[in-house]
């Protein structure tokens, strides 16, 4: 039995969404399969940035321009995506998950940030075959596979363990590219399309060794790559997808279920990692959402379609090899044209882009003040929730609804705290922290417990609070936390939201010390409010571990330990 679509039906499924009063801006779009889709579902593209419903743009979006979209206006990319879609951001936050969840976060190979990480994996040298990647490239560019990493532990660079077991179909190592549709990121919706791509290597393959490491058309599967050696077979017949050196997705699963695999389990395994992968990152692009989205009244202002690419080794364990954010559209065979423009379509209609709400801005912002309805209650929105959902599942057509879905609850542990249990967990917080604070003013010279193990007084608490493990459970289980200790020796922020939280946890003036030590990224910087130049240095206490335990007045300008 099939499992699923295979490329035949998936472009004969009946599609009858016709809306002809909607806007499409493509000014920002390279790849013409956008307007082929576009014009199937019969929109106007319109090059006005005031009328459009909608916008649709092949790289990332700036901050200014997620200021400028109006509240009835979507666009293609969340702001923050880059967490998922550069390689560094990617591994840094697999690793921490893969710190919490050891067993759950299995399915990205070890992988190590260069310069940061040369220590740790320098000590991994010598056993085994290393993949390394320059931070920001794709398609291959600049990637090679090394024994030896010492001529660039001190460079930019992501260092993976290589996979030597790929499966193989026909001699030849592949990888898949899956889409994934992120359609909402508070509440979580990810939608997998049933379709899409198989990229093979030209060469045999042959397990890495000393001579062969340089065969970028054995080691790698890029489709960039291989198109240019004399061996590749484009596949120029949709009706059969299973030749050359690029196929179809539902092809290869056919081929292993054909090879007597358990398919459906391969494809629910897949859909783990990438749920998994996505919440690894969905406390920051929700709170980054949050603060550039203007509507409030239930509309997915932002979506994204990414590109999942998954490796199977030799035991079929689905791996992920990395995240693209701006997928390549490009349609240089009937297959891609065929599968792109499917994908493209079915994203459009699941989204669901009506007239209606651009009809109600435009007359609340005519309307005078006092006649402009008041915002959507909750039970609204819940409403508008259970509508929207109902409309998702009629109009899924190739797509499946792989968050939430049956296992729901499993995923759950992996979530970043709802916003009210943070609330209180802070409340819980800050009055411990008021506890010292009250103590501080007093100066009452705290004795220390005559408890054995009660090294610290409970006023102390607070403190001990900036430390990483008390303060990683008030802030949720997947964030990492900086050290109030030996900040030098510690990692940067894990994110903005953690800096956020992090302040909103503890007073400020002594966080403000803290943090103007770390080693936090201009990026990040820039989005962390308030910003550290607008701390007044004020008299931070320090406190002091000693037998005869006192508080003491640390001067302004000196740093924290
Ligand atoms: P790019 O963005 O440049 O395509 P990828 O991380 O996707 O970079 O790597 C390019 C190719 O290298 C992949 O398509 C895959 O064939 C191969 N590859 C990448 N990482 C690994 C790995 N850890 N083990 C084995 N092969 C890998």
């Amino acid at each position: 039995m099939n499992v699923f679509m295979s490329l035949q039906q998936l472009d004969q499924l009946p599609r009858d969404f016709i809306k002809r009063k909607i806007m499409i801006n493509l000014e920002q779009t390279k790849y013409k399969v956008i307007d082929e889709a576009v014009q199937l579902l019969e929109w106007k593209i319109t090059p006005s940035e005031v009328e459009c419903h909608i916008f649709w743009k092949d790289t990332y979006v700036t901050d200014e321009e997620y200021r400028r979209l109006l509240p009835y206006q979507r666009i293609n990319h969340f702001p923050g995506s880059y967490m998922l879609g550069k390689k560094n951001e990617l591994c840094r936050n697999l690793n921490r998950m893969r710190k919490m969840f050891p067993d759950d976060y299995d399915f990205f190979p070890r992988t190590w940030q260069l310069p940061y990480q040369s220590e740790e994996v320098r000590q991994k040298q010598g056993k085994a075959i290393f993949i390394v990647k320059p931070e920001a490239n794709c398609q291959g560019r600049g990637i090679f596979l090394t024994k030896k990493l010492d001529p660039f532990l001190d460079k930019h660079y992501v260092v993976q363990e290589y996979l030597s077991n790929p499966y193989l179909i026909d001699g030849l190592k592949f990888d898949l590219r899956i889409y994934v549709l992120l359609k909402s990121i508070y509440p979580l919706k990810i939608f997998m399309y049933q379709e899409g791509l198989a990229r093979f290597s030209t060469k045999k393959y042959v397990k890495p060794q000393k001579k062969n490491l340089g065969s970028v058309t054995m080691h790698l599967t890029n489709y960039a790559i291989n198109k240019r050696s004399k061996d590749f077979v484009f596949n120029n017949d949709t009706n059969k997808d299973d030749v050359g050196h690029k196929r179809s997705l539902s092809s290869v699963l056919k081929y292993l279920q054909d090879q007597g695999h358990d398919i459906n389990q391969l494809l629910n395994q897949i859909k783990k990692v990438i749920v998994k992968t996505i919440q690894s990152v969905q406390g920051d692009l929700t709170h980054l959402y949050r603060s550039q989205q203007h509507n409030t009244d239930g509309i997915e202002q932002c979506f994204e379609l990414f590109g999942f690419d998954i490796l199977l080794d030799s035991s079929l364990k689905p791996w992920l090899l990395e995240v693209n954010h701006t997928p390549s559209f490009s349609t240089d065979t009937p297959l891609d044209k065929i599968i792109k423009r499917n994908l493209i379509r079915d994203t459009l209609i699941l989204l669901d882009v009506k007239n209606k709400p651009k009809k109600i801005y435009l007359d609340q912002k005519r309307a005078p003040v006092y006649q402009r309805p008041i915002k959507m209650s909750l039970e609204e929105k819940e409403k508008q929730q259970i509508k929207m959902s109902l409309y998702e599942d009629k109009h899924l057509n190739g797509y499946i609804k792989i968050y939430p879905d049956e296992i729901k609850d499993y995923y759950e542990q992996f979530m970043p705290p709802k916003p009210k249990e943070r609330d209180s967990m802070i409340n819980q917080q800050l009055e411990q922290f008021k506890n010292v604070e009250r103590a501080l003013k007093n100066q009452i010279e705290v004795k220390p417990s005559k408890s054995k193990n009660a090294k610290r007084l409970s006023t102390n608490q607070s403190f001990s609070d900036l430390d990483g493990q008390s303060l990683q459970q008030l802030t949720g289980r997947n964030t990492v936390i900086p050290q109030t200790r030996a900040v030098s020796q510690q990692r940067p922020f894990s994110s903005i939201t953690t800096i956020n939280r992090t302040i909103s946890a503890v007073r400020k003036p002594v966080l403000s010390n803290q943090y103007q030590n770390l080693n936090i990224s201009q990026n990040q910087k820039r989005l962390v409010y308030p910003s550290p130049v607008e701390f007044h240095p004020k008299p931070v206490y320090k406190m002091i571990p000693i037998k005869n335990f006192s508080f003491q007045k640390i001067e302004n300008n000196q740093k924290n330990e």
